[in-house]
């Protein structure tokens, strides 16, 4: 089992008491971005196009601390930016094992074997490496060349010293599903603990537009690397049912609150993807945010996206209410043949609404008006 085995009993056990409690949304994964910054530009990126004053921002200790405590998810993501470019991320790290905390560390690795010896391997802890496919793929994703031998030296290195290590996988419409099938091979060899694998959101400011998938295309895409996975031992880090779901099998809506992401700007709405406005606390996020003008076929910018930000928890909360269909696409893999399920009309949708530039000059005027402490990258 990918899903570390205690992972999986707290978190099970964390959705049945929410249901008991007759809660109707709360978080599965905290979302936690702590800067934008990143030491990569890669070409499908919609995170790092801010002016330096923004990118220069970082949550601190206390902030980040202080929001896994504020949303109560079981488990907690490091995203970014790049997070090992933040001076006080190991500080962070044992803030939240502290918690009980299960921590996903997202890092391209470009940083990672220089920083390994300020962090320690724990249960509860891992790396999750940004790792776009074979050498080719990702040094094409992530617009430099070596990046993906880096990636592969520092994982090896991690794992030499006790560390879990997963890796976090975005596919486009370039994606060759031989090619991925012979890199879930590569991981395999490289002892990882799981692989996270998506499609990748169109985000609206990402550089290149041109190679997101569209949902069709998505599902015939992961399809067709499924077909090639039977008896690979390959590893996913993800629930049984959301593999089912990007194989076109199950019909599930956006749950956007089971990923709440918080970052410079605050508590974000909707979701780790669309950044449509912001609350100042997790309550008012949950309270104040009008859920149901998001998710496919609620509005444009959510038309083609399967991304496990949005979809992930719908799969870990259908596991949970059925547990025995569960099990059973669990043990025999992701359908890849016959009809799929029918897709969510798009026919009543909302228009996108197109607020980067509002929000940037709003945390501008914020910044100049009165100055925050700047924590420089090192
Ligand atoms: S479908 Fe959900 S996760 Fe995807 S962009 Fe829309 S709100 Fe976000």
């Amino acid at each position: 089992m990918p899903v570390p085995l205690n992972q999986a009993i707290r978190v099970g056990a964390y959705v049945v008491r929410q249901h008991l409690a007759g809660r109707k949304r709360y978080p599965l994964v905290l979302m936690l971005e702590p800067l934008f910054r990143c030491n990569l530009a890669c070409a499908g990126c919609g995170k790092i196009d801010y002016p330096d004053p923004i990118l220069n921002q970082r949550l601190s200790v206390e902030d980040c601390l202080a929001a896994a405590d504020e949303c109560g998810a079981p488990v907690v993501a490091i995203a970014g930016g790049e997070p090992l470019l933040h001076k006080e991320m190991p500080q962070i790290v044992e803030g939240l094992l502290a918690r009980g905390k299960f921590i996903y560390l997202c890092t391209n690795a470009l940083l990672l074997e220089k920083k390994l010896d300020q962090y320690k391997p724990h249960k509860n802890f891992a790396w999750d490496v940004h790792l776009d496919g074979d050498r080719d793929m990702h040094d094409h994703s992530v617009s430099q060349g070596g990046v993906y031998d880096r990636a592969v030296a520092a994982i090896k290195a991690a794992k030499a010293r006790g560390f879990r290590v997963c890796v976090n996988t975005t596919l486009f419409d370039t994606a060759e599903p031989a090619r991925v099938a012979a890199f879930m091979d590569e991981t395999v060899k490289l002892g990882l603990d799981g692989v996270m694998i998506s499609p990748g959101y169109a985000y609206e400011r990402a550089p290149d537009q041109q190679h997101f998938l569209n949902r069709r295309k998505s599902k015939e895409l992961f399809r067709e690397i499924f077909r090639r996975g039977q008896g690979r031992g390959w590893k996913f880090n993800q629930s049984a049912l959301f593999l089912d779901f990007l194989a076109g099998n199950q019909r599930y809506l956006c749950t956007p609150w089971g990923k709440p992401t918080r970052n410079v700007f605050g508590w974000q709405r909707p979701c780790y993807l669309l950044g449509e406005g912001y609350a100042k606390t997790f309550t008012e996020l949950m309270e104040t945010t009008d859920w149901d003008q998001y998710g496919t076929g609620n509005y444009e910018k959510c038309a083609d996206c399967m991304v496990h930000s949005g979809y992930e928890a719908t799969a870990v909360m259908d596991a949970v209410r059925n547990p025995l269909k569960h099990m059973r696409i669990a043990l025999r893999g992701p359908r890849t043949e016959g009809a799929m399920a029918p897709d969510i009309s798009l026919a009543n949708q909302r228009p996108a609404d197109y607020v980067f530039n509002r929000h940037v000059q709003e945390r501008m005027a914020q910044l100049h008006a009165k100055p925050e402490p700047v924590d420089a990258a090192d």
